[in-house]
């Protein structure tokens, strides 16, 4: 490792990741252990979509079951839009992504010594290997214990990725033939201040942005912050219009994020519109499927009537079902409703769709890497195509790990190159100014026209007002960030203003419906598939 002459607020590693998730945790534990590596993230180790993940790991394992059937079925759902080769290398690499996380510990559900495999919706053969109802929880829990004994991996709590370091924007001597990235700087919340952190090698594992709408599945951290540094720093984006809606998030002013399962739906829970409006069921009317139609069909017919009768919310009813069956069945939803006052054995549950998973993100090749030397996005911050118009359940997981060791061999084949000192954090552009109340309200506005205007059912009109909307807060909160004290809500709201702008200008870019993007407008779908591609050198930055 090259020594790096550092100031105070500056700290030198051999790879720097930013995120804890699935992506972060076994990108760091697949490098090897004489390398010293430092994990960013935002508040503790746990954080992350990762946890939260209940259903599982899609991976050809049983018999009968083929890599062209997991692609086949990868394909279907995508819409035409996957890459053939990323989903080729995703489904060929999967069965060692699994055999991996056995290794490190991770104690999946078994059937007579197997692998208990799960089937999905979308998936032709049971290939969904999990640890009961939370995989993602047994995942990172394992994983983070092997991370806490390394000895060669020191977590950042609370930092805060603010900007990477460029070559040519923050060496104080460049002397590298081409644009790279040197690190990142981060905000430590707990010293409240602004330090550099320098690798010659950078892994943006930040997850997604379904924070970027009013309703979302996932935890506070998915403010799609890498997708908007690595944008900033010049990397090409892609597919950002696909974002995934959840069609049942609870609908209840202290239930953040809380997911009823689609298997309600399957044991018979029927959509119903308010009892103002007779609670009348309203799916039978959308799709012959009724409420077992795929998810986005529900979603978008949840929205229709959502929009149709200037609605809050609708209801899902399994109080058809016994107390006992409720019991085995559902005991975590019949629980969390419970304690929110609603008895599920008898009355229906208040229901939204909710903005659940990014397809789209910072484009990468098979190797991972982003366009910036020196820089690689792994998991949901990433666009690696496998997910084209729509994720398949139980893929996302997956390409966090076949991707991260990806990066991991394409890191490992490299000569770092020497590197140099950079600038500290510019400091004189704070001043004393307290203005949380203006943020929290941008915050809000920003989410809420996101919802209104570019949620599950988009139109011309709505997406041109939207993009009027984002340009202006666009520009009140570059004001912002030029003058204020940095927090954490700030630094995350300018990230979400530039992914709102990037999903906007991705959905006007797309002229069709297709896979999760639908559109009333262009309710067709074209001949021929094609991803869209957002280059920053092609518009210049405000
Ligand atoms: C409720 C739910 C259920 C799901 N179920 C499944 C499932 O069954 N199967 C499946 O395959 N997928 C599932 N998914 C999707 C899957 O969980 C995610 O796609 C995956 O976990 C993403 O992993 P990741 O490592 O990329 O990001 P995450 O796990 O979201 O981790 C992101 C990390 O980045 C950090 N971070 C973000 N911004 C910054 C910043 N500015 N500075 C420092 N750190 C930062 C965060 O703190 C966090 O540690 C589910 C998602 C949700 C929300």
């Amino acid at each position: 490792m090259n020594p790096i002459p550092t100031s105070a607020t500056t700290h030198a590693f051999d790879v720097l990741i930013v995120g804890s998730g699935l992506a972060g945790l076994a990108t760091a534990l697949l490098l090897p252990s004489h390398l010293r590596i430092a994990i960013l993230t935002k508040r503790t180790i746990e954080d992350g979509s990762s946890g939260w993940a209940q259903g599982g790991i899609a991976a050809v394992l049983a018999d009968g079951d083929s890599f062209q059937a997991h692609i086949d079925d990868t394909l279907v759902a995508g819409a035409g839009l996957c890459d053939l080769a990323a989903t080729r290398y995703t489904v060929e690499n999967a069965p060692a992504a699994i055999d991996w996380l056995r290794q490190m510990g991770t104690r999946f559900t078994l059937h007579e010594g197997e692998l208990h495999l799960t089937r999905e919706g979308g998936h032709s053969h049971r290939r969904i290997v999990h640890a009961a109802d939370a995989t993602g929880a047994a995942v990172q829990q394992t994983l983070i214990e092997r991370v806490r004994a390394a000895p060669n991996v020191q977590v950042f709590q609370s930092h805060n990725l603010v900007d990477l370091i460029l070559s040519d924007r923050h060496a104080l001597a460049p002397t590298w033939p081409s644009r790279r990235c040197l690190g990142a700087y981060a905000f430590d919340e707990s010293a409240d201040e602004v330090q550099a952190f320098v690798a010659p090698h950078t892994v943006l594992c930040t997850g997604g942005a379904g924070k970027v709408y009013l309703y979302t599945s996932n935890p506070d951290t998915a403010t799609g912050d890498g997708i908007a540094a690595a944008w900033r720093a010049g990397c090409r984006v892609a597919n950002m219009e696909f974002i995934q809606f959840h069609p049942t998030c609870l609908y209840h002013p202290k239930a953040k994020s809380f997911l009823i399962s689609e298997a309600v739906r399957g044991e018979g829970g029927r959509l119903l519109l308010p009892a103002a409006l007779g609670s009348r069921r309203f799916m039978p009317e959308h799709d012959p499927r009724a409420e077992l139609a795929p998810r986005d069909v529900v979603a978008r017919a949840i929205d229709f009537e959502m929009k149709k009768h200037g609605l809050d919310c609708v209801y899902l009813d399994i109080s058809h079902q016994s107390p006992a069956f409720l019991q085995q069945h559902f005991p975590t939803i019949l629980a969390r409703c419970a304690e929110l006052g609603i008895d599920i054995t008898r009355e229906p549950i208040p229901v939204v769709p909710a903005a659940h998973y990014t397809c789209g993100g910072v484009l990468t090749d098979l190797r991972a890497r982003a366009d910036l030397s020196g820089l690689y996005a792994v998991g949901e911050a990433s666009c690696t195509g496998l997910h084209g118009a729509n994720r398949l359940a139980s893929n996302s997981l997956l390409e966090c790990v076949v991707f991260a060791r990806a990066a991991v061999a394409d890191i490992v084949a490299q000569t770092p190159p020497a590197l140099a000192p950079v600038r500290p954090w510019d400091t004189s552009r704070v001043s004393d100014a307290d203005e949380q109340v203006v943020i929290a309200h941008n915050w809000d506005e920003l989410r809420r026209f996101m919802w209104d205007y570019v949620g599950i059912v988009r139109t011309d009109k709505r997406l041109e007002r939207a993009a009027h909307r984002i340009a202006l807060l666009r520009a009140e909160i570059q004001e912002f960030y030029r003058s204020f004290h940095l927090t954490r809500d700030l630094l995350e709201l300018r990230n979400l203003v530039e992914v709102a702008d990037l999903i906007v200008r991705s959905a006007q870019a797309r002229h069709e419906s297709r896979g999760l993007h639908y559109s009333l407008d262009h309710p067709h779908t074209l001949a021929e598939a094609r991803p869209t591609v957002l280059d920053p050198a092609a518009r210049p930055r405000v």
